[in-house]
Protein backbone atom coordinates (compact mmCIF):
# COMPACT_ATOMS: atom_id res chain seq x y z
CA UNK A 1 0.00 0.00 0.00
CA UNK A 2 1.35 3.61 -0.74
CA UNK A 3 0.02 7.24 -1.28
CA UNK A 4 -1.05 7.78 -4.60
CA UNK A 5 -2.99 10.68 -6.44
CA UNK A 6 -6.24 9.59 -7.74
CA UNK A 7 -6.13 9.06 -11.53
CA UNK A 8 -9.63 11.01 -11.78
CA UNK A 9 -9.63 13.85 -8.85
CA UNK A 10 -6.46 13.69 -7.89
CA UNK A 11 -7.21 13.27 -4.32
CA UNK A 12 -4.23 11.39 -2.27
CA UNK A 13 -5.02 8.19 -1.09
CA UNK A 14 -3.91 4.90 -0.50
CA UNK A 15 -3.71 2.88 -3.07
CA UNK A 16 -4.48 -0.42 -2.93
CA UNK A 17 -5.17 -2.32 -6.08
CA UNK A 18 -6.93 0.76 -7.91
CA UNK A 19 -5.46 3.69 -9.09
CA UNK A 20 -8.81 5.72 -8.23
CA UNK A 21 -9.80 6.62 -4.93
CA UNK A 22 -12.60 5.23 -2.75
CA UNK A 23 -14.92 7.91 -3.55
CA UNK A 24 -14.04 7.42 -7.44
CA UNK A 25 -14.77 3.95 -7.04
CA UNK A 26 -17.68 4.54 -5.58
CA UNK A 27 -19.08 6.18 -8.61
CA UNK A 28 -17.97 3.67 -10.94
CA UNK A 29 -19.45 1.14 -8.58
CA UNK A 30 -22.68 2.86 -9.27
CA UNK A 31 -22.15 2.96 -13.06
CA UNK A 32 -21.60 -0.44 -12.72
CA UNK A 33 -24.94 -1.44 -11.49
CA UNK A 34 -26.62 0.48 -13.89
CA UNK A 35 -25.23 -1.11 -16.45
CA UNK A 36 -25.94 -4.41 -15.08
CA UNK A 37 -29.70 -3.06 -14.65
CA UNK A 38 -29.81 -2.35 -18.34
CA UNK A 39 -28.10 -5.72 -19.90
CA UNK A 40 -31.30 -7.57 -17.26
CA UNK A 41 -33.94 -5.46 -18.79
CA UNK A 42 -32.45 -5.53 -22.52
CA UNK A 43 -30.28 -8.33 -22.67
CA UNK A 44 -27.20 -8.46 -24.94
CA UNK A 45 -26.42 -4.88 -26.02
CA UNK A 46 -23.50 -3.71 -27.98
CA UNK A 47 -20.95 -1.05 -26.40
CA UNK A 48 -22.48 2.01 -28.42
CA UNK A 49 -25.95 0.92 -26.90
CA UNK A 50 -24.78 0.55 -23.35
CA UNK A 51 -23.16 3.80 -23.99
CA UNK A 52 -25.96 5.57 -25.11
CA UNK A 53 -28.98 4.32 -22.91
CA UNK A 54 -26.38 4.08 -19.62
CA UNK A 55 -24.63 7.16 -20.38
CA UNK A 56 -21.50 5.60 -19.19
CA UNK A 57 -18.34 6.13 -21.59
CA UNK A 58 -17.07 4.10 -23.40
CA UNK A 59 -13.40 3.61 -21.64
CA UNK A 60 -15.38 2.67 -18.34
CA UNK A 61 -17.42 -0.05 -20.03
CA UNK A 62 -13.91 -1.18 -21.35
CA UNK A 63 -12.45 -1.40 -17.68
CA UNK A 64 -15.27 -2.86 -16.55
CA UNK A 65 -14.80 -5.77 -19.56
CA UNK A 66 -10.83 -5.72 -18.59
CA UNK A 67 -11.60 -6.18 -15.00
CA UNK A 68 -14.17 -9.18 -15.55
CA UNK A 69 -17.22 -6.84 -13.98
CA UNK A 70 -19.14 -7.71 -17.30
CA UNK A 71 -18.12 -9.89 -20.00
CA UNK A 72 -17.71 -9.66 -23.48
CA UNK A 73 -18.10 -11.61 -26.37
CA UNK A 74 -15.84 -11.84 -29.29
CA UNK A 75 -16.10 -8.84 -31.58
CA UNK A 76 -18.17 -9.19 -34.41
CA UNK A 77 -16.13 -9.45 -37.87
CA UNK A 78 -18.32 -6.21 -39.16
CA UNK A 79 -16.47 -3.83 -36.79
CA UNK A 80 -14.12 -3.18 -33.49
CA UNK A 81 -17.21 -1.45 -32.22
CA UNK A 82 -19.79 -3.66 -33.19
CA UNK A 83 -19.39 -5.93 -29.95
CA UNK A 84 -22.67 -7.49 -27.86
CA UNK A 85 -21.70 -7.76 -23.93
CA UNK A 86 -23.73 -9.86 -21.23
CA UNK A 87 -23.21 -9.93 -17.75
ZN1 LIG B 1 -10.85 10.15 -7.07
Amino acid sequence: MSLDNCARCGRIFFADKSDLCPGCEAEDEKKLWEIRAFLREEGPATMEEVHQKTGVSKDLILKFIQRGNISCLEPRETGEDDWREVF
